[in-house]
Order: C-alpha cells, then sequence, then structure tokens
C-alpha cells in the first residue's frame, strides 16, 4: 500500500507543486482524490500503470481540484483502456462529463461508471458509461459508505466549504494474521487450495479433520486495516473529526499560515494549526499538510513548523512523495 501525492499546490500551480491530486496503490488497483488540472503528467511521472483499475473521488467543483479529470479520460480512450474505472463526487458530476462527450466527442470504450452522491437524500446515483442521461441505478446508502468491498470501505462527509465539499476516508478491513506455512506441512497439509482457504482464517475439512487456523497457529490473529482520510479544501469540520478518527494518515489542506487566520476563515480554508487539531483531535498517527497556497513558494515550512508545535509528527506535501503503509 502506497500513497503518492500528485499535486500539493492550492489554486494556483507553481513550479514545485502541481494542483491537488493523490493517488494510493492498493492491491492493485489505483484509488484517486481529486484531479487538479495536468494531474496525467504527475500520475505518469510517479510511474502509476494507466490500464489499471481505478477509482476516482471529487471532493467538490472548484477547478484546482477537477479540471484535470477529463483530459485524463480523452487519454484513456486514446489509451485502448480495458481496466474499469469508477469516478465518485458531488451531483452534476455525470453532466459535467456527459457535456465533454457532446462537445468534445469524449469517448469511454471500457467499464465506466459515474456515482453522484447525494448527502441531501442519502442515495448514490449510478451512471453507466457516458452513454445515457437516465441513471441506472440509485442505491440508498448507509452510514455515509459510498463503496464497500472485502478489502476495503470508502466513506465520505460533508465538511464546511464555500461549495458542496466532501472529505474520503479510505478504510481498509483487518488483515489477516501472518501465516506460517512451516506449521501447514508439519500437519501434512499439501500445498494447495486448501493454503489460500487457511490464509484467509477459514476452517477446512481436511480429509475429515477439523483445522481452525488461527486455533492451531497456522495464522495469527486479525490485524488492523489501515486508514488514510483525505480533508479536500475545508474551514474547521467537527465531520472531518468524525470521519478522520484514528488514521494513520491525514492529509489536510493547509492553504494558510496561522498568521492568515481571518483570511482562513473567511475563504473556509484551514490554516496549518487548524489541520495540527484536527490531527489531534482526530487521534491521527501522521499528519500531512498539503493544498499550499503560491504565497508560501519559499517560505513554507513556516507552515510545517507551526503545525508541529500542536501536532509534531507532521510532514509538508512534496510533489511525487510517496509514502508506503506497512
Ligand atoms: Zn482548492
Ligand atoms: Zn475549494
Amino acid at each position: 500500500m502506497e500513497l503518492i501525492i500528485l499535486g500539493s499546490a492550492a489554486a494556483t500551480p507553481i513550479k514545485e507543486r502541481n494542483l491537488s491530486s493523490i493517488a494510493l496503490r492498493f492491491r492493485n488497483q489505483i484509488f484517486i482524490f481529486d484531479c487538479g488540472e495536468d494531474f496525467q503528467r504527475k500520475f505518469a511521472e510517479a510511474g502509476l500503470k494507466f490500464n489499471k483499475p481505478m477509482k476516482i473521488f471529487i471532493t467538490h467543483f472548484h477547478g484546482d481540484h477537477l479540471l484535470g479529470l477529463p483530459p485524463f479520460l480523452f487519454r484513456m480512450s486514446l489509451n485502448d483502456r480495458t481496466a474499469p474505472m469508477m469516478i465518485f463526487g458531488p451531483r452534476n458530476l455525470f453532466l459535467y462529463l456527459y457535456l465533454h462527450k457532446k462537445i468534445l466527442g469524449l469517448k469511454a470504450n471500457y467499464p465506466l461508471k459515474i456515482i453522484e452522491i447525494d448527502h441531501q437524500t442519502q442515495e448514490l446515483i449510478e451512471f453507466d458509461g457516458l452513454d445515457s442521461e437516465i441513471p441506472r441505478n440509485t442505491i440508498k446508502m448507509n452510514d455515509n459508505i459510498v463503496l464497500d468491498s472485502k478489502y476495503f470501505s470508502i466513506k465520505y462527509a460533508l465538511v464546511e466549504h464555500s461549495v458542496i465539499t466532501f472529505a474520503y476516508a479510505f478504510i481498509e478491513k483487518p488483515r489477516y494474521g501472518k501465516f506460517n506455512p512451516d506449521h501447514a506441512r508439519d500437519l501434512g497439509i499439501p500445498e494447495s487450495n486448501l493454503w489460500k482457504k487457511l490464509q484467509e482464517g477459514q476452517i477446512i475439512d481436511f480429509n475429515g479433520q477439523i483445522i481452525d487456523p488461527v486455533k492451531e497457529g497456522i495464522v495469527g490473529p486479525k490485524r488492523p486495516g489501515r486508514k488514510i482520510t483525505y480533508s479536500g479544501d475545508l474551514a474547521p469540520s467537527e465531520s472531518l473529526i468524525k470521519l478522520g478518527i484514528d488514521s494513520d494518515i491525514i492529509i489536510h489542506e493547509a492553504t494558510f499560515s496561522k498568521r492568515l487566520t481571518e483570511t482562513a476563515k473567511e475563504k473556509k480554508h484551514s490554516t496549518s494549526v487548524d489541520a495540527a487539531y484536527d490531527a489531534k483531535k482526530m487521534g491521527a498517527k501522521q499528519l500531512i499538510l498539503t493544498h499550499i497556497s503560491a504565497r508560501y513558494q519559499s517560505d513554507a515550512l513556516i507552515l510545517l513548523e507551526e503545525a508541529k508545535e500542536i501536532f509534531p509528527n507532521t510532514i509538508l506535501a512534496e510533489d511525487l512523495l510517496k509514502i508506503e503503509l506497512k
């Protein structure tokens, strides 16, 4: 599991920083949170593969988080993509992409699902590709979970900003314990499909003998899953704390220094100190400051120092920074 910062600038890109985008590699899939302008270039520079199953999550409809998505999708259709893609975001996400089809001829010749999150009705509105304006499905949401699978779930929270904005959390399900192959061999179980079952903690019937891999010590007890939360743009919001509780990493916007607290409030953004207090309140292990204003091009370390006074395990996002989550 690897986290890659593809863009760490707020509003205006600078030489060192592209606009907001975060990638997460997990079990042969790529998760992308926000698609700032030209993020496809950073995507390629990061060495990420284009023809992989992908899930994209848009926090809100401000250009610096979204304008990179259509060019990325144009590239996908040129690339003869075959892997499936899902794109999640606020209402009107389909319309935004559909206009690119109508006017610019955007195509999706691969399995594509566009899923709008309707916070008011607590529904997910699912569109199949770009062909039909009529949604294929409307699904009632449960506990703000927008996607749930065997290995992870994705949850969102509505946060305080100047337009409808979501924060997202990637929550890994508890993992199987460590597998001890020698022990399985000692019990005479041959390397086969049975091993796979044992690795997943399943009780097996081996020639009439019932074997519980946890009790037998073939696998260790389950380990807690990892959790990564991404704030999007926001003014301090209780809903973010709730969403991000016990995160391994919180990636939090820090557009301004504490010296510009009033400006941050006015523009419904956060300061580095707000980010640090949020990380502390949610009991996060590590804080990554991102969405850095161009005004700090030469002295972004101010933001880091301010945050560290409150939350010591803080780092500053840099484009193409990679973090391996053990
Ligand atoms: Zn922004
Ligand atoms: Zn914004």
